[in-house]
């Protein structure tokens, strides 16, 4: 199969490759080949991975030369990239051995010389076979001018494409006689393409009939004696086939004026850039900024909707259909060009007096995110007055040294009395550079407008679009409306949580590159410790027991159950309603934890962020008063204290948290049952050894891509219902598995394939127990799976609805896929292997955990709850400065993995710290704050 791939895509990864494969497939190598149509094989070399394994060369040579006898008329050709060429592991006698030639009639030899100095180009354009009758023109009108010109001085004078006396004088007769049928007809395509172009270029609308018109037009100043030229149908499909001309719809009707101002605006945008990018050099890319509003309305609909042809008219469901075209509120972000927002996003409402009303006021404020600043107006809309309010709120507070200030030139912008009021040397503030866009020059060089705004437009609509299934990762309840000023501003401040994250730089970054204005473009605790450290008045020590991430766990194939990214298998998408790819964390074709995305590499710099590996805390100091007040930990052997000024925050994960608290009586998690196994047809499951070789090597290196690139063993999930489920709420969760790598039956064999199933949302209860008081003891984890019988219910039904689904889809039937006759090692007295029993059987046989341990420290609104442990800041109830921010503080497990999930709390407990930090005030002894005392005891003091 590998030799039939290499011909069918024509392309090899490496020479190695195929001296490997070569050298396994011996002899059958001649069949092979037969299966070959084309009379060429081209070895394209690339340059990855070459090496010196050139040993093998005579093996190869000889498996060749067995393949010449059989195949005689196949034709070699070694085709070695540039890079190759200049490898100096190359080898250059393998080539001119390898292409002997066992039959000198039928094998043409080619082989190249190796040349270390040689430099590739692009091959060279061949000369047009036939020359274009305008150019025939062309010639014959040069003759006309100079009639002494015998036609060898036509051609040495600028007509180089004669090749003789007699096509000269043909030419010539042809031109006299307006040249012959395809040459008329050529003259026709020409003058049309040439007017179609004229007529867009001023924005006219033009039909078919135009196009008649034209070609009509044309013929007629021919003459119509050589040609019968009808200008039917078939004449203008072909015409618009060559010239790449379609029907597409208008975007944006404009003005004759407009028309008129186009190659102004160009010019004027181009001016604006140039003057930005001189202005870019003397500030720094983080104090240049870009802001504008963005209209949102509450709903946002997709435009399309799959549906059965022949559907004449297609409706689609709103709640509100005469709201949506309408715009109902406003954002306004502001984006820096180093690629950063600035602030809160800014929210206008559309409230019908222009202004909340006391009770709405109350309610909004009550939930009112961090990261959301809300104002309203009457239409939804921004107004002078509003803009200087957003000055106030958004930006006064936020700069601190000179900036340039980007806008386009809406009234409210341009009011030069708000800038005056608010900045520059008199009102002691950093002073204001403001820019102004040229008018109709927005959607050139405006980064929001150029990128930035459709890109928060697109994720809001994909959040908005596949909400039920976001509700049913996040655990949400169903029911909830993001069509409500509740949901609107829910919404823009997840949106603003996204669009903050570090990942999201390079994007915004793109935005300014595509607006033409810069040249060149770029899981709890680390986030949290990223977040706190943003700001210099913080100062944070993260204590890390591990080390940086084992290079070979980043591969996604060697990742467990499915963190990654699977590739597009089809056949899921076919099964059932509720099964699909799995939603993963990979970037580049490696595994992207929070770690890559958060610490590495970007904040490691930071000076007020230490980052301590191999660092295991062992424990929590509180004071008589239950302060939180230090940690002792172990570094490289030794123990060590230290003291933490401000809180001392925990995101050891579910099963660490070590500290004297009534912890670990809510453990859940999903357990998870291997179902099978199920036999396929040979060869069609992926077979984790048989797929390791050397071109998935090469396609992972060179190209991020192949099978080192999908994980370990997933392929998909699948989410239905058990006999217990709320309606329309699954609880199920399959995944289905490809080839494994964990997993080492799955990993060897070639024909087995089988699936994981684990409830969603368990109602057993598990507990965590310190085994001793030594922090060196582990901890007994007792996880008391299926002690609740719906657990065992939900389980075994999962079991039954996957086995059929296996059996019964054509998809699984395709490959032959059949449930295990043999009863599991343990479960041998069941004869009925699709009994309830022989399955709760295989369940207590065969159970493992999905590894998400959490809901050990549990949040809940009172400390009089017993089994809550945490308030809903994620602080510990009777102490003072302690918080824990992991997967521990879920009170129910989601309904679905956990990682993202605690992403998302690790953000908004990172919000939660920097505003209970601003609302504090530091108070210190006088006298030790005037000695400077490097000890000074300090304390921290609420302003409200
Ligand atoms: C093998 C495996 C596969 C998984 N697959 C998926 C998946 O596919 N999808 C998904 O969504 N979720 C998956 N999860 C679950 C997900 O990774 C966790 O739910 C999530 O990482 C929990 O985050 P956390 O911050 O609570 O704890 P963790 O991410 O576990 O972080 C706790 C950190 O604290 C450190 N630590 C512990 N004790 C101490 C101490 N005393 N001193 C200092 N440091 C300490 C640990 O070294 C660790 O780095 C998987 C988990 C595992 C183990």
């Amino acid at each position: 199969s590998l030799w039939t791939r290499i011909c069918a895509n024509g392309r090899l990864s490496s020479i190695l490759t195929i001296f490997n494969q070569l050298h396994s497939l011996g002899q059958t190598i001649g069949e092979e080949i037969t299966r070959v149509r084309d009379k060429f094989i081209l070895f394209l070399t690339s340059p990855t991975r070459l090496n010196k394994e050139f040993e093998r060369k005579l093996h190869v040579h000889t498996c060749l030369e067995d393949v010449f006898e059989r195949r005689l008329d196949v034709q070699i050709i070694f085709i070695s990239t540039p890079a190759l060429l200049g490898m100096e592991t190359f080898d250059d006698s393998f080539i001119s051995e390898i292409t002997v030639e066992p039959n000198k009639e039928s094998v043409k030899r080619r082989s190249y010389e190796y040349d270390p100095d040689y430099v590739y180009s692009s091959p060279k354009k061949r000369l047009p076979e036939s020359i274009s009758y305008m150019r025939i023109r062309e010639i014959v009108q040069l003759w006309i001018k100079h009639p002494k010109w015998k036609w060898s001085t036509l051609k040495r004078n600028g007509a180089p494409e004669i090749p003789n006396k007699a096509t000269a004088y043909k030419w010539r007769r042809q031109v006299q006689q307006g040249g012959n049928k395809s040459q008329k007809l050529e003259e026709i395509n020409n003058h049309v393409s040439q007017q179609l172009q004229e007529a867009r270029s001023t924005f006219k609308i033009i039909k078919a009939s135009h196009i008649r018109n034209w070609a009509v037009e044309k013929f007629t100043t021919l003459g119509r004696s050589t040609l019968n030229f009808k200008c039917g149908r078939g004449w203008i499909d072909r015409f618009k086939k060559s010239h790449k001309v379609s029907s597409r719809k208008i975007n944006r009707l404009v003005s004759k004026r407009e028309v008129r101002s186009q190659k102004t605006i160009h010019e004027a945008a181009k001016k604006f850039r140039e003057e930005i990018k001189l202005l870019s050099s003397n500030y720094d890319p983080s104090h240049i900024f870009n802001t504008d509003q963005c209209g949102f309305s509450y709903e946002i609909t997709p435009s399309r909707t799959l549906t059965t042809k022949g559907e004449k008219i297609v409706f689609g469901y709103a709640q509100s259909p005469t709201n949506l075209s309408t715009h109902s509120y406003t954002v306004q972000y502001i984006i820096s060009m180093s690629g950063e927002i600035l602030g809160n996003v800014f929210v206008c409402l559309q409230e019908p007096c222009g202004k909340l009303g006391p009770r709405v006021k109350l309610d909004v404020e009550s939930y009112l995110p961090s990261n959301v600043t809300l104002t309203c107006s009457s239409s939804g809309k921004l107004s002078t007055s509003l803009n200087e309010y957003f000055l106030v709120k958004q930006v006064v507070p936020k700069v601190s040294q000179p900036f340039v200030w980007i806008v386009d030139s809406w009234a409210g912008h341009t009011n030069l009395s708000s800038y005056n009021k608010l900045f520059g040397k008199e009102n002691d503030m950093p002073e204001i550079c403001l820019k102004i866009i040229p008018e109709k020059c927005t959607s050139l060089v405006q980064p929001l407008d150029t990128f930035f705004h459709r890109q928060l437009k697109y994720l809001a609509k994909e959040i908005l679009a596949s909400l039920e299934v976001l509700l049913n990762i996040a655990g949400v309840h169903q029911e909830d409306n993001w069509n409500t000023r509740h949901g609107v501003i829910k919404l823009q401040s997840l949106l603003h949580f996204f669009l903050s994250a570090p990942i999201f730089k390079e994007m915004i970054k793109y935005s300014w590159y595509s607006s033409g204005l810069t040249v060149g473009g770029g899981s709890a605790g680390t986030i949290v410790a990223n977040r706190l450290s943003k700001y210099p008045g913080n100062s944070v020590l993260l204590l890390e027991a591990g080390g940086k991430p084992n290079p070979f766990m980043l591969w996604p194939a060697m990742a467990y159950v499915g963190q990654l990214k699977v590739p597009g298998v089809d056949w899921i998408t076919s099964v059932l309603i509720g099964f699909g790819r799995m939603d993963v964390t990979i970037k580049d074709g490696q595994r992207f934890g929070t770690y890559a995305a958060f610490l590495q590499g970007k904040v490691e710099a930071r000076r007020n962020l230490w980052i301590y590996l191999y660092s295991r805390a062992i424990k929590v100091h509180l004071d008589k008063d239950r302060v939180a007040y230090g940690v002792t930990y172990r570094r490289h052997g030794k123990t060590r204290f230290v003291r933490a000024r401000k809180e001392i925050i925990l995101s050891a994960g579910a099963i660490s948290c070590r500290v004297n608290l009534p912890v670990g009586y809510n453990l859940q998690d999903h357990a998870l049952t291997i179902v099978g196994p199920f036999t396929v047809d040979d060869n069609k499951a992926a077979s984790f050894l048989r797929e390791s070789n050397a071109i998935s090597l090469s396609d992972y290196f060179g190209r991020n891509m192949g099978f080192i690139s999908t994980p370990d063993s997933s392929s998909g999930v699948g989410y239905v219902c058990s006999s217990l489920a709320e309606k329309d709420w699954p609880d199920i969760q399959y995944t289905l598995i490809g080839a494994s790598t964990t997993i080492p039956i799955v990993s060897m064999a070639h024909n087995f394939k089988p699936a994981i199933v684990a409830p969603g949302l368990p109602r057993s209860r598990g507990q965590i127990r310190l085994a001793s008081s030594s922090p060196d003891d582990k901890p007994i984890i007792d996880p008391h799976y299926f002690t609740h019988p719906d657990d065992m219910r939900i389980m075994t039904d999962g079991m039954r609805i996957l086995i059929d689904l296996i059996e019964t889809t054509q998809a699984y039937r395709k490959i032959g896929a059949s449930f295990a006759t043999t009863p599991l090692p343990g479960c041998e007295h069941f004869s009925d292997l699709r009994s309830n029993e022989y399955y709760e059987c295989y369940l207590r046989q065969l159970t493992f955990t999905v590894h998400h341990p959490s809901c050990t420290v549990p949040m809940g609104k009172d400390w009089r709850d017993q089994r809550t442990v945490l308030d809903s800041k994620l602080r510990v109830f009777k102490t003072r400065h302690l918080r824990v921010i992991d997967a521990s503080v879920m009170p129910y497990i989601p309904n679905a993995n956990l990682n993202a999930p605690t992403i998302m709390i690790g953000e908004k407990a990172a919000h939660f710290i920097r505003d209970y930090w601003a609302q504090q005030f530091l108070v210190c002894d006088m006298r030790e704050f005037l000695s400077y005392r490097e000890n000074r005891q300090c304390f921290y003091c609420r302003l409200v």
